[in-house]
């Protein structure tokens, strides 16, 4: 009897150390999908998958350094500029030691996407469906998200005077002041305002608007993939640098 009773206190204390394991485990994973990375979390997370929307909307949240400034980047508004978005994704998660935490919201346009050369104009239904897409799902995120700062990335086929630069559609904002701060700090970044933009009052507009800083990257659609990359570190590294006011 007195035999069996230790047996059983024994197989106990081995049940409550298997469950302390699982739930310290559990803790250490945050939620479902985490990766853990030193002492950050990173997750993904689907905002929006219906099938009466043109595409999906997710977001990878938490890259860097979670006690630092919390900053947005958004790819997807125009689905043609695919190479650019998956330039940043691919090498804002390639860094290590970065300052500031970062969140990437990623657009997936699945619905009249286009391709290059098929004459289809600024207002092409893939690009429309793209920035409805970045208002209605990703907008209130980014402006109740508190949010220090958000960069909206896009490529051009070269009509500009600069093939590759930042500006904000907003002037004399905070918006304006980090993207000027950000080209100077970059020898191939360039502070260009075109005179309009298609997708500003979508996402970038609005946010420069209601607190949100917010700035445009725009880089060359046929650069090749080793310059895209030189060019995206650049930025990330002076975005990851800015003086924040
Ligand atoms: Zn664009």
């Amino acid at each position: 009897m007195k035999i069996n009773k230790n047996i059983i206190i024994l197989i106990l204390i081995i049940i409550l150390a298997i469950l302390a394991i699982l739930i310290v485990t559990h803790l250490n994973d945050g939620n479902g999908g985490a990766v853990t990375n030193g002492n950050q979390t990173v997750y993904h997370e689907v905002l929006a998958n219906n099938s009466n929307d043109p595409g999906t909307v997710e977001v990878i949240r938490n890259i860097g350094n979670p006690h630092g400034k919390k900053i947005a980047y958004v790819v997807g508004l125009h689905p043609l500029e695919y190479q650019t978005h998956r330039t940043l994704v691919s090498q804002l998660q390639n860094m290590s030691n970065l300052n500031n935490s970062y969140d990437i919201y990623i657009i997936n346009v699945t619905r009249d996407v286009g391709h290059y050369g098929d004459g289809s104009s600024d207002n092409s239904q893939g690009r429309q469906n793209g920035q409805n897409l970045a208002y209605q799902y990703v907008y209130p995120q980014i402006v109740n998200g508190s949010y220090d700062l958000a960069i909206d990335i896009h490529s051009n086929v070269g009509a500009y005077p600069y093939r590759t630069f930042v500006f904000s559609p907003v002037n004399e904002g905070l918006g304006e002041s980090y993207a000027s701060e950000v080209a100077g700090n970059c020898p191939d970044i360039s502070y260009y305002s075109p005179e309009s933009t298609t997708s500003g009052p979508y996402l970038t507009i609005p946010l420069n608007k209601n607190g949100v800083p917010a700035f445009y990257y725009e880089e060359y659609s046929f650069a090749s993939q080793d310059v895209k990359n030189e060019h995206m570190v650049e930025l990330i590294l002076a975005v990851d640098n800015l003086q924040f006011k």
